[in-house]
């Protein structure tokens, strides 16, 4: 089934979660899901994350020339990413040993895609035109070690997606509050009613 990469699939607020969490529900081995399975998708969230992600690219657009050889580069690369920062929201310490395989696949994406670096922030220089996704990813991953990032990156209380929190006093608690937000509070309602379970999610 294609994906319809709406707005509530890019709430992780920067390129290296949105990827991220193009891996539904991790924490449920019966519905977990890959959006990524298909090479096909990997190019249309390309596409999608070029509109979504303009800032954070230089206004660039964002390409995936081959994606049978890049996929397995930026798979590896979104789950060194996970693993690195959903351990380090959760324990508020980088560990060397989840460090070292997200900097090894940020510079192997980096050597099969040339990108140049902006000088005055941590991105893509604007005016390259077209440049290949994983490089992208691995400049956005590379920026979140920045302590002042990381100590922003939060777990979503309901569907279990990284994301960037920019609000003010660092409060959010939802990936998105009109999606997960809501869910929670109904699921809650439904609860006290019936007593009933369950995760109701719309990654
Ligand atoms: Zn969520």
């Amino acid at each position: 089934m294609e994906t319809i990469w709406t707005p509530h699939r890019f709430s992780g607020e920067v390129l290296a979660l949105d990827v991220a969490n193009t891996v539904v529900l991790r924490d449920d081995p019966h519905r977990t899901f890959d959006r990524f399975e298909q090479h096909d998708e990997i190019v249309r969230f390309a596409r999608a994350a070029t509109a979504f992600r303009a800032e954070e690219i230089g206004g660039n657009t964002l390409a995936v020339s081959d994606p049978t050889g890049a996929k397995p580069r930026i798979v590896a690369l979104r789950e060194a990413t996970d693993a690195l920062f959903r351990d380090a929201s959760a324990s508020g310490a980088v560990q060397s040993e989840r460090l070292a395989p997200l900097l090894d696949h940020c510079a192997r994406a980096l050597a099969a895609a040339p990108v140049m670096l902006a000088a005055d922030h941590a991105g893509p220089k604007a005016g390259q035109g077209t440049i290949e996704l994983e490089a992208a990813v691995a400049v956005s991953a590379l920026s979140l070690l920045a302590p002042d990032m990381r100590r922003r990156i939060r777990i979503c209380g309901n569907c279990g997606w990284l994301f960037l929190d920019r609000s003010r006093n660092g409060s959010r608690v939802w990936c998105d509050m009109t999606v997960c937000g809501n869910r929670r509070k109904a699921r809650r309602h439904y609860r006290r009613r019936r007593g009933g379970e369950g995760r109701q999610v719309d990654a």
